[in-house]
């Protein structure tokens, strides 16, 4: 008959003899203390068959008598623990308490069945982690398509120990994230990164990793020695993560051959990068499916159209009411509870027209500061404080008013009439990022005046700059020169835009700074 084992989940200081059947699922040794003791702590996550998880410690003076016996993956009976309750920071678990492994502590390997978990991994969407929401002195795990990668950093070439380099992935919701490595964490992806030059995506998964935060910025680093690193491993999580890309996930910028030795270009412009920089008129006239960034102000938001959709707890996307529940489309059933998610629609204008953008959850989120739920919650609560002045609008959705965003736009044209909807991708009010596309603009503008004002510097230069006139300008994320700008070829061939014998990429760098070679005289 199979023995009975206490759950992992039960353990508390109520009594001293508990026998648990679990799987070590990280170890991991740290420099012993105190100093003068010859064996390293050993520090180790346990994990059982219900998932539940609990830390466990064996003092350097115990080291000795169980070292040998203790091995990362395998399956043992234990008892005869020491339970204390978990309170240092940076702790692997949330269980409440922890073991201590004393002298009396027995250990037994067990048969591996299979049954309790190899890793135990317990993602967390990286926008609760950005959101702060998470208590940081816990350890999280995430999971994610790394889009960008720092230049590395070594202080001092004889100590591998001072390598550092920041990735920066994308999760499921596409969620951006940092998570700066140290040490061997850093060497682990530099390693890979250098042998690996295939062309795939790359998906990392991130176990007990610290939440820092620096300037109210949280981003992720390494623990010293518990975090564990997977890069593109043959494990489930990392083979659904693969089957969850999109085609575009596959081919979207991630430089593989510049980043080891130097990419200065931020996640944030990253996602604009390699996308036409096209007026907000533009926008009417871009082909169904297009993708086109506009530089624009916000003003007003349309109140009429609501601010969030119920939206499916288990895939996020939209649900209708069906009765008292809900039908999802995309799960194909019905669910029981819905959460909301942000949709707002925005009035935004440049010099050329006006457009209505819909902007959804994450990028509703960056700037108002809260999830939709949150939100709802807060506003509801105002509400009944203020039942005479019922306003049913949160006043935290117009700060986007007045504000001017690149928006890197969606266009579908519907099939059956003439309609055209525009949906916000990303957006940001990231200064660098406008600062960019602002200059480029300048420059289209500049170029389309004919009245006679155009000076310029250098009256040879007039031709070729003209020339442009017209074509699209585009950023590219080139790593070597990340803030070059480069015509898109759009549907031209390269020799098309060649022209003089220069190449397209020389004439571009002749407009990357357009306010020194043109100016328009004020009257
Ligand atoms: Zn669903």
């Amino acid at each position: 008959m199979e023995q009975k084992f206490d759950a992992v989940n039960d353990i508390n200081r109520s009594r001293s003899n508990w026998t648990i059947k679990i799987r070590i699922t990280r170890l991991w040794e740290s420099p012993p203390y105190p100093k003068t003791c010859p064996d390293n702590t050993i520090d180790m996550v346990l994990c059982d068959k219900d998932g539940s998880k609990i830390a466990a410690s064996v003092k350097s003076v115990f080291a000795n008598k169980f070292k040998n016996n203790l091995k990362e993956g395998a399956v043992y009976i234990m008892s005869g623990f020491n339970v204390v309750a978990s309170s240092s920071t940076f702790r692997a678990t949330r269980h409440s308490y922890k073991l201590n492994f004393q002298y009396q502590t027995r250990i037994a390997r067990a048969d591996d069945d299979g049954s309790i978990h190899q890793f135990r991994f317990e993602f967390v969407p990286a926008v609760k982690i950005i959101s702060g929401e998470l208590d940081q002195n816990i350890l999280v795990d995430v999971i994610g398509r790394v889009f960008n990668m720092s230049e590395v950093h070594e202080s001092s070439s004889s100590d591998p120990n001072s390598m550092r380099v920041t990735i920066y992935i994308e999760d499921t919701d596409k969620t951006q994230l940092a998570i700066t490595l140290w040490g061997q964490y850093a060497n682990q992806i530099v390693q890979y990164m250098s042998k690996n030059s295939e062309s795939a995506a790359i998906v990392v998964a991130f176990q007990f990793c610290k939440i820092k935060e620096y300037s109210g910025t949280r981003s992720l680093s390494n623990s010293m020695y518990a975090t564990r690193v997977m890069i593109n491993s043959d494990i489930e999580e990392i083979r659904q993560f693969h089957q969850g890309l999109q085609p575009e996930d596959l081919t979207s910028p991630m430089n593989r051959t510049g980043h080891i030795t130097m990419t200065t270009t931020t996640p944030q412009e990253a996602a604009f990068a390699g996308y036409p920089l096209s007026s907000v008129d533009e926008l009417y006239q871009s082909g169904d499916k297009a993708i086109v960034c506009i530089l624009a102000n916000v003003i007003q938001v349309n109140k009429d159209r609501g601010w969030f959709y119920n939206a499916c707890k288990k895939c996020g996307k939209k649900v209708d009411p069906d009765g008292p529940i809900f039908w999802c489309h995309s799960c194909k059933g019905l669910v029981n509870q819905a959460t909301i998610k942000y949709r707002v629609e925005l009035m935004v204008l440049d010099e050329s027209n006006s457009a209505n953008v819909t902007i959804f959850d994450r990028d509703v989120f960056n700037i108002v500061g809260l999830q939709a739920p949150q939100l709802h919650d807060e506003h509801s609560k105002g509400m009944l404080v203020d039942a005479n002045h019922t306003v049913n609008w949160p006043v935290k959705l117009d700060s986007f008013v007045g504000q001017t965003f690149v928006f890197k736009v969606a266009v579908v044209k519907s099939q059956w009439n003439d309609f055209t909807s525009f949906t916000v991708q990303r957006m940001t009010s990231d200064p660098s990022i406008i600062d960019k596309f602002t200059r480029y603009r300048l420059a289209k503008v500049d170029l389309n005046a004919t009245d006679g004002n155009l000076i310029t510097a250098d009256k040879a230069m007039t031709s070729p700059i003209i020339d442009l006139e017209g074509r699209r300008l585009t950023f590219t994320d080139d790593a070597n020169s990340p803030s070059t700008a480069t015509l898109s070829s759009g549907k031209r061939s390269i020799d098309e835009a060649s022209y003089e014998g220069h190449s397209s990429s020389e004439a571009a760098k002749q407009l990357v700074m357009p306010k020194k070679k043109i100016k328009i005289e004020k009257n």
